[in-house]
């Protein structure tokens, strides 16, 4: 670990750290991209460090992408990447019921195609894809019929969300031995320019405001993604470090896992954040490192490679 925290990863100090890392976990909105518009330069580094014989994993709270959506984003935006380096949160919760819970009974879904998509790929019997319309009355809300065979409530981004499915969510959640299990609680999704909608947090909220109960978190900063990718691919802690852009997600994943953290300041936290969190003895939020962008590492890369 890094004698003095927060510090700028550059010149001889950013040759030194490459040398001394084999695998890079990136968090990607604000780190790779923004909405839709790549960081640029980073699609470079990702390209370069893989021809360096580095590995990358992509570790993502986003949950309405599967691991092939992101595969065909990542591609797009000009990364090369395989939809096995991607550690989501629709991927990770699916495995999470499938291996960890062993569900036997079905989920109640708060959640769109994506997550949808990797529950039916990991088996995992699930019903509340897609608009639930209001019918009845607050008695009928009530007394709804509810499916005995629903031993978990997964929440992930869901733009039908709505009373309905708020109420449906209580009614299983009444039953403490019915699993409550959110895909992250990110509470905006940045877009370009600035710009940012209500994110799976604000559903996971209103959720656990009704049912009195606190869900389990898959993605960051729970260390779930980063147990998936050591399982799947296996890493040596040592040689490995957690790039993103969030103080209280990322570099808190990272610190927890025990791995180098650096913080890119293309995305939602300042170096000012960083320094906030120092001066209040909060470590486990302040990076190791940091840089301006992603794209600062390349001088040092092509260096490398030399
Ligand atoms: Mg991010």
């Amino acid at each position: 670990m890094a004698a003095s925290k927060c510090a700028h990863l550059n010149g001889e100090l950013s040759r030194r750290f490459l040398a001394s890392v084999d695998t890079v976990l990136f968090d990607c909105d604000g780190v790779l991209w923004r909405g839709d518009e790549p960081i640029s330069g980073a699609s470079d580094l990702i390209n370069g460090l893989k021809r360096t014989g580095k590995r990358v994993f992509f570790l993502t709270n986003n949950s309405t992408k599967t691991r092939s959506m992101y595969a065909e984003k990542l591609g797009r935006l000009g990364f090369k990447a395989e939809p096995g380096e991607v550690f989501g949160t629709a991927y990770c919760t699916a495995i999470y019921l499938r291996d960890i819970v062993q569900l036997k009974g079905k989920v109640y879904l708060i959640g769109g195609r994506a997550l949808s998509e990797e529950f039916g790929a990991a088996g995992i019997r699930h019903f509340g894809c897609g608009a639930d319309l209001v019918t009845g009355s607050p008695k009928d809300w009530a007394s709804m019929e509810a499916d005995p065979d629903v031993k978990a409530v997964v929440v992930g981004f869901d733009e039908h969300f709505s009373y309905m499915k708020l109420n449906r969510a209580l009614q299983y959640l009444q039953d403490p031995s019915c699993l409550f299990i959110a895909t992250n609680t990110d509470t905006r999704l940045p877009l370009e320019g600035g710009r940012a909608i209500p994110g799976t947090g604000c559903l996971v909220r209103a959720v656990e405001t009704a049912a009195h109960r606190k869900a389990q978190v898959i993605g960051k900063p729970s260390s779930f993604l980063y147990d998936c990718v050591v399982k799947d691919c296996g890493l040596d802690p040592a040689r490995t470090v957690m790039v993103g852009d969030r103080l209280d997600t990322d570099i808190q994943m990272g610190s927890t896992c025990g791995i180098r953290t650096l913080l890119t300041l293309t995305g939602f936290s300042s170096l000012e954040d960083a320094k906030s969190y120092q001066d209040k003895g909060a470590l486990s939020m302040v990076p190791d490192y940091y840089v301006n962008s992603v794209a600062d590492l390349l001088p040092a890369l092509s260096e490398e490679r030399q």
